[in-house]
């Protein structure tokens, strides 16, 4: 089983690696504790878990190719305007994950 970096978990589009890093090996030590408890296989039990977090990435890797495809894409995207919704999102977020459980953060930013 990989874990953060080197299962290429580093999101490009929004610049960070650190909390993939963190999660995948929280799932893989929980699909290797599930696995041992009900007889299953760790390494598929690891796929399932983290297959959230490998669409996050892919879905992320089209925003980002779709961010950098032109000048007037990449100038859009960092508008003012975008950079202030960005801003409040992050404030909110950051609020919203004091009270949820660490598999279940929103990832910032
Ligand atoms: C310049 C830079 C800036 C970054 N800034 C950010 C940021 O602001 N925010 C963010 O979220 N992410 C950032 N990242 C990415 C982030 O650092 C990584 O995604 C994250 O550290 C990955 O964690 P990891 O545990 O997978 O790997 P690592 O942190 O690389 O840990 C792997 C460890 O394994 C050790 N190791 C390697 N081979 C062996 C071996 N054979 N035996 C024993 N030990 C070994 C290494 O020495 C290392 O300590 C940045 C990365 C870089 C390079």
């Amino acid at each position: 089983m990989l874990v953060g970096d080197a299962a290429g978990l580093v999101d490009l589009y929004r610049g960070v690696g650190m909390d993939n890093a963190a999660l995948s090996g929280r799932l893989a030590v929980k699909a290797i504790t599930k696995a041992e408890e009900e007889g299953l296989e760790a390494a598929k039990t690891y796929e399932n878990l983290m297959k959230k977090v490998v669409r996050k990435i892919e879905v992320n890797a089209k925003r980002q190719m779709k961010r950098l495809s032109s000048n007037n894409e990449l100038e859009k995207n960092l508008s003012p305007l975008n950079m202030l919704k960005g801003g409040l999102h992050i404030l909110i977020a950051n609020q919203i994950n004091k009270i949820l459980p660490p598999e279940k953060l929103i990832f910032l930013p």
